[in-house]
């Protein structure tokens, strides 16, 4: 029977950006038979194809390769290295990200996705409007425009750019400033200085990367610095000012620096602003973020928000996971909330951290916590002279003995925590850790032999 009250409307769903989160809720809601559509004014593929995850990594890869070399010549080999050729690695690059590009389109296409190169924006709880002033309705809309990076609102700041600019430099600099302590600012410090720019890193705290284990941090920096990386902690950039084509820096110590370029790694902001959001009565967060319940859902009941315009966990696979959790709901009856615990991570400095879990100071308040925790030079880069040293360190609570927290750094420590989460997401005790037997000789042995607490609180 037709139901009288039923509205037609262009689309099932209509998504606006074309990002992971996007993207995925786009492909995933068309197989379910829904009639979809999305808008994208800029790339498809959104930050992490375009100017984030996947050029940063390729980057990460073409910066370690003076080091590799090095190696080699420590373990017998005849090799050397010439200085880094950006330009040809950088057409490369883009090479790569314009096939993703393609791939990303052609997944839409081949879904039955409608695909608009528009701005979009709200006129209602069920229309948008797009550049040229077209109106398309539907049923659901799904934001997801993520966000960008910013600036502080210092004097000079148009001077140095982000990390949206730094993929597109015509050269590298000689010396470069980062101003930042957080994921961004950390894995290009350590990237940069593996292509060989002389890198300084400015940040305002005592520790970069506010919010990991504290020795993680401490262990990191360290690292980092014996790598050659210039960090200053404890200091900013109070003005810049442009002098015969170099920055000078006015930094909070007084005094005044010049670099070749500054770059800001200083948070990111949702993408918000001029949606019409508000005008409809969706709720915006202290960060300009679009408030969901735990089902992504607005308080526009038609209007779903997943991914960085959320500002819940900003991390790539997290907004699919968003994504897919908002279809089941929506598309397939099924009403799923995205799981926001224990997500694990890995900043790809170097060496990379690798982290499931709560830190040390955050388990120490939880009540009585053992810390196993060590601390080594590796095998393959001791052997090549190398002074790196690894930490593997597990949280584990004496009441459940079940390890609340696993923090690694070391080389490939991302692919390391990718697997010891799935035991920490099960709930794995330090008994069970103690009872798998090593894999040997590896570096990961370690977080199943380390037999005593070397801290126990309270
Ligand atoms: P973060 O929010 O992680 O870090 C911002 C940094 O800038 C902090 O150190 C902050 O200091 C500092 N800062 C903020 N304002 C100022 C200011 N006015 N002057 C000086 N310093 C300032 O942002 P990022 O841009 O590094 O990264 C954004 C998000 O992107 C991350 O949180 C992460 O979710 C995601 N990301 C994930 C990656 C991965 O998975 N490997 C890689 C890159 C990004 P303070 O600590 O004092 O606040």
């Amino acid at each position: 029977m037709l139901d009288a009250n039923a509205q037609s409307y262009d689309y099932d769903l209509f998504v606006i950006g074309a990002g992971s989160g996007g993207v995925r809720s786009a492909r995933v809601a068309a197989q379910t038979g829904a009639k979809v559509a999305i808008a994208e004014e800029d790339r498809y593929g959104g930050t992490c194809v375009i100017r984030g995850c996947v050029p940063k990594k390729l980057m990460v890869f073409a910066s370690e390769y003076a080091n590799t070399i090095a190696d080699a010549q420590a373990y017998g080999w005849e090799a050397s290295i010439g200085a880094f050729n950006w330009p040809q690695f950088q057409t490369k690059l883009h090479a790569e990200l314009d096939r993703l590009e393609g791939v990303y389109q052609s997944v839409l296409k081949n879904n039955g996705v409608t695909s608009y190169n528009s701005r979009a924006s709200l006129v209602d709880a069920h229309t948008v409007t797009l550049a040229d002033g077209r109106q398309v309705t539907a049923k659901t809309i799904l934001l997801a425009m993520g966000g960008r990076p910013i600036k502080p609102a210092i004097t000079g700041s148009e001077f140095a750019i982000t990390s949206n600019e730094l993929f597109h430099l015509e050269n590298l600099p000689k010396r470069l400033l980062i101003i930042g302590g957080g994921y961004i600012a950390s894995e290009f410090s350590c990237v940069l200085n593996g292509m060989g720019v002389a890198v300084t890193q400015y940040y305002r705290g005592k520790q970069i990367l506010r919010g990991f284990d504290d020795e993680t941090r401490q262990h990191v920096a360290s690292e980092m610095q014996a790598n050659g990386v210039n960090l200053k902690l404890g200091m900013n950039a109070e003005s810049l000012e442009k002098v015969n084509g170099q920055i000078k820096v006015h930094a909070t110590d007084g005094q005044d620096y010049l670099f070749d370029q500054v770059m800001f790694a200083t948070g990111r902001r949702p993408n918000t602003d001029d949606m019409g959001l508000e005008d409809i009565g969706i709720t915006l967060g202290k960060k300009n973020e679009v408030v969901v319940d735990e089902f992504s859902q607005t308080v526009i009941p038609s209007v779903y928000a997943v991914g960085d315009v959320t500002n819940r966990a900003n991390l790539t696979p997290v907004a699919i996971r968003e994504g897919m959790a908002f279809v089941n709901t929506v598309f397939n009856n099924i009403p799923t909330k995205p799981d926001h615990e224990l997500i694990p991570t890995a900043v790809f400095t170097q060496p990379e951290i690798g982290t499931v879990g709560i830190s040390e100071e955050e388990a120490s308040k939880l009540g009585k916590i053992d810390i196993y925790a060590t601390s080594f030079k590796p095998m393959q880069s001791a052997f090549a002279g190398r002074d790196d040293k690894v930490l593997m360190k597990l949280i584990v609570c004496q009441k459940t003995d079940r390890v609340l927290g696993c923090h690694i750094v070391a080389p490939g420590a991302g692919e390391m925590i990718q697997l010891a989460s799935i035991a920490v997401k099960m709930g794995a005790t330090k008994a069970d850790f103690n009872r798998t037997v090593a894999v040997h000789p590896t570096m990961s042995e370690e977080a199943v032999t380390m037999t005593k607490p070397v801290r126990s609180y309270p």
